[in-house]
């Protein structure tokens, strides 16, 4: 079980860049996430603490067979349309365009080499695209000769009305042995992990005050899984000049900002920070698959 504390809406970038590159490089060893490199290592401030005390910070939560948990004072929130868009500012000012409703149909090719792109507005010429189309990257890169192996999942979270005797600074709380999982939305409760069926009896279980919430409505989104749940990023070996990086398989956006740089580099013929290497989409035919755990 791992319990975090919200209100970090305003983290410095630095702060959730910390976390997204560490959460990679937790990847990218062979011993498994979270395993070999302590968080504090990496100037994270995780730390293990006892039932009692993830009681204090969620006094709803049963805790009686917990034999711990783990606390982030500072991880687990932030409001993903405010950091996109923080991005799309800092990059405009740095003198991108942004095109919004403009749907790429098209990866152009020529010779080996990508040379444009077809839009619902017409052809763009270039010679370098980046492809970060989510669920939809399969589909764009097979226009360009290249395999991406992602598929959708589709998953569901629950939002329920007003919960004013729940802490109004509730922390993202995540039961891994059952993959249940809530956080403060608004004057509500965000929960999820599993269809709603499957998801009452452990909830109920471990926070058997959201059974008197009325429940308000249902959201599902697509989850980008790739084979091995882990991400496909790199720079397609044919045709040259199309970089990319999907298949974060429901947790891509912690690992956005370090992605984003990443990408970057490959785009520009950097030589990248982090040796992402091992998240290329060849992987699975050089046999290097690994499979992540912890998608919840
Ligand atoms: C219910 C749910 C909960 C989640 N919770 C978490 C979480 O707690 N932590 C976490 O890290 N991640 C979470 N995720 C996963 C996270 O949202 C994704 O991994 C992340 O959004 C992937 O980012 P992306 O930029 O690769 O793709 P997306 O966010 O899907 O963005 C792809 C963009 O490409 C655009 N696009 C698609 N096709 C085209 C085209 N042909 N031309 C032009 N544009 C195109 C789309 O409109 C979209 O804007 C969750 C996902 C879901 C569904």
């Amino acid at each position: 079980m791992a319990v975090r504390r919200a209100g970090a809406a305003a983290a410095p970038r630095s702060l959730l860049a910390n976390l997204s590159r560490y959460y990679l490089e937790c990847l990218s060893r062979e011993s498994g996430p979270g395993i070999s490199i302590p968080a504090t290592a990496a100037g994270i401030d995780s730390r293990a603490i006892t039932p009692d005390e993830a009681r204090e910070i969620v006094p709803e939560l049963a805790v009686d067979d917990l034999c711990g948990a783990v606390f982030n004072p500072v991880a687990g929130t932030v409001t993903p349309d405010l950091v996109v868009q923080g991005c799309a500012r800092d990059a405009a000012q740095l003198g991108a365009r942004v095109e919004q409703s403009c749907a790429v149909e098209r990866i152009l090719v020529e010779n080996g080499r990508v040379a444009g792109v077809e839009t619902t507005r017409g052809r763009i010429a270039t010679d370098c695209v980046v492809l970060t189309a989510g669920v939809w990257s399969r589909e764009l890169a097979a226009t360009a000769g290249f395999g991406l192996p992602v598929e959708p999942e589709r998953r569901f979270m629950h939002v329920t009305g007003e919960a004013p005797d729940f802490p109004k600074r509730l922390p993202l709380t995540v039961d891994f042995s059952s993959s249940f999982y809530f956080h403060r939305e608004g004057e509500g409760i965000l929960f999820g992990g599993a269809e709603l069926d499957e998801l009452a009896p452990v909830a109920a279980r471990r926070l058997p005050a959201l059974a008197e919430l009325d429940l308000r409505h249902t959201i599902s989104g697509f989850y980008e899984m790739s084979p091995d749940h882990n991400a496909l990023i790199g720079a397609a070996p044919d045709p040259a000049g199309l970089v990319y990086a999907t298949g974060f398989s429901g947790h891509g956006f912690q690992q956005g900002l370090v992605v984003g740089e990443h990408l970057a580099q490959l785009a520009l013929g950097l030589e990248p920070t982090f040796d992402l290497s091992q998240f290329d989409a060849e992987r699975f035919a050089r046999g290097r698959a690994r499979a992540e755990l912890n998608v919840i």
